[in-house]
């Protein structure tokens, strides 16, 4: 069974396609659409319940301040209805064997939602009854859900599914759902599907600074990431205002640091995320906005403002009154009162500096996600020194793998903003369909 129905009626074969991608972030999505609209049988394959990735969640985009959602909801919507793209969510890729030269066979592991895709309508009915309440990952751990729910207000699909690791078993829901559409019984479906090519789009990690211990992130509430803050500020953010975590307080004070497990040997992660600079920023400018008296201060080593349009941006902040300090922060410690104090080297005075905040954002940097290696049993996917897939021959042709037909999009192949990100998927969607023109 398939998420999208319109496909499954128009395609008379789910098990062979032309290619397959692997993850439904944007990078996926617009690979997917461009290959989709060329006519190829595409299927989408993504681990989350929900296609869109990490953009479908964050609240605007720098320089241009556009709502992320409102780009990126039309995108996913158009690729869940598209006639040549079928989905699988909640579904990951176990093995890929060459099958021959021109297919690859491919094991998915499809795992139950627990309620009937076709007949669940959205209602949310039975998130009302769940006794259950349990973290919301899709809030970043800022808010609580229920055990059965809907991961996000533009999920999409827009079906419930069940926390069985967390459900009681109460049959709370199956009784409240008027489509009567839970459904116990669900198992673990192993697919099997051939492909002519594989598109790699499975994004990025975002650093954990939990191990940056000087930092207090998990020990002091009022010690959160850039994720949290940008859920905070979206349109579907799980408050109505900005809020610091330890007593709901209107934050007045406001600290980003910058480079937080990016740029940082000591972390393993040698490299410059390329968007913490900009997505600060952009939080600052949308702060400013949503709370004129706080006062924001900025804590970096250098400003990366590489883009179109970037190092306007930057200065627009400066001239709203963003307070940008350089200088790395050493410590972080707490007061009994829930504020934070910052210990740093000020590179402007040159003196070792404390400063007090009632908020503090980390910057958080990105980490390659490199789990699909090991699904390809019969060639290894080469990967660069930090785990990002590896591109041969990056300057004549950025999508190609070491595996042929397999290519790659996005931020798979490192650090990348989102125009960066969909110039890649539209340049791996170029490829394959070629590719696919010298296989026929
Ligand atoms: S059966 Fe599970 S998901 Fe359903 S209401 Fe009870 S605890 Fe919640
Ligand atoms: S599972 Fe039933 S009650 Fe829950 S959202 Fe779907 S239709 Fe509504």
């Amino acid at each position: 069974m398939t998420d999208n129905q319109n496909a499954a009626a128009t395609c008379l074969d789910e098990t062979r396609f032309d290619v397959m991608v692997i993850g439904a972030g944007i990078a996926g999505a617009e690979s997917a659409l461009k290959l989709g609209d060329m006519g190829y049988k595409v299927l989408l394959v993504e681990k989350e319940p929900s296609i869109g990735g990490k953009m479908i969640l964050l609240s605007k985009v720098f320089p241009t301040l556009d709502c992320a959602a409102c780009i990126t909801t039309p995108k996913v919507s158009e690729t869940a209805r598209h006639p040549n793209i079928t989905i699988h969510t909640l579904t990951e890729v176990e093995t890929i064997h060459r099958n021959g030269d021109r297919h690859f066979s491919v094991q998915l592991k499809k795992k139950p939602r627990y309620v009937v895709e076709k007949d669940c309508t959205g209602c949310q009915e039975c998130e009302a009854v769940c006794p259950v309440i349990t973290k919301d990952q899709f809030q970043f751990n800022l808010t609580a859900r229920k055990a059965v729910y809907i991961p996000f207000n533009i999920a999409n699909p827009r079906i419930a599914l069940i926390d069985i690791d967390n459900c009681m078993l109460c049959g709370a829901c199956e009784k409240a759902c008027p489509s009567g559409c839970i459904d116990f019984t669900q198992k673990e479906q192993q697919l099997q599907i051939t492909a002519k090519s594989i598109i790699v789009a499975t994004g990025f990690k975002l650093f954990d600074p939990i191990s940056i211990e000087r930092y207090g992130y998990g020990r002091y509430k009022n010690v959160i990431t850039s994720m949290q803050m940008e859920r905070e500020l979206a349109p579907t953010r799980p408050f109505n205002n900005v809020l610091r975590p330890s007593d709901g307080k209107i934050p007045d004070k406001i600290a980003y640091v910058f480079c937080t497990g990016s740029r940082d040997h000591t972390v393993g992660n040698p490299i410059c995320s390329q968007v913490c600079c900009m997505y600060s920023t952009k939080q600052a400018q949308l702060l400013m906005g949503a709370l004129p008296m706080a006062d924001i201060s900025l804590y970096y080593i250098n400003i990366r403002a590489f883009g179109k349009g970037y190092n306007e941006f930057y200065l627009q902040a400066k001239d709203m009154g963003a307070n940008y300090v350089k200088g790395k922060i050493g410590k972080i410690t707490e007061k009994e009162n829930g504020n934070l104090i910052l210990r740093f080297e000020d590179i402007a005075t040159g003196k070792v500096t404390e400063r007090e905040h009632d908020l503090v954002v980390l910057s958080v940097g990105l980490l390659a996600n490199p789990a699909i290696v090991k699904a390809f049993k019969d060639e290894k996917l080469e990967l660069d020194a930090i785990n990002y897939v590896q591109q041969p021959n990056m300057l004549q042709s950025p999508a190609q793998t070491s595996i042929e037909g397999v290519f790659v999009a996005g931020t798979a192949t490192g650090p990348m903003d989102i125009p960066d990100t969909i110039m890649s998927a539209g340049a791996a969607a170029t490829e394959t369909s070629s590719y696919l023109t010298r296989l026929s």
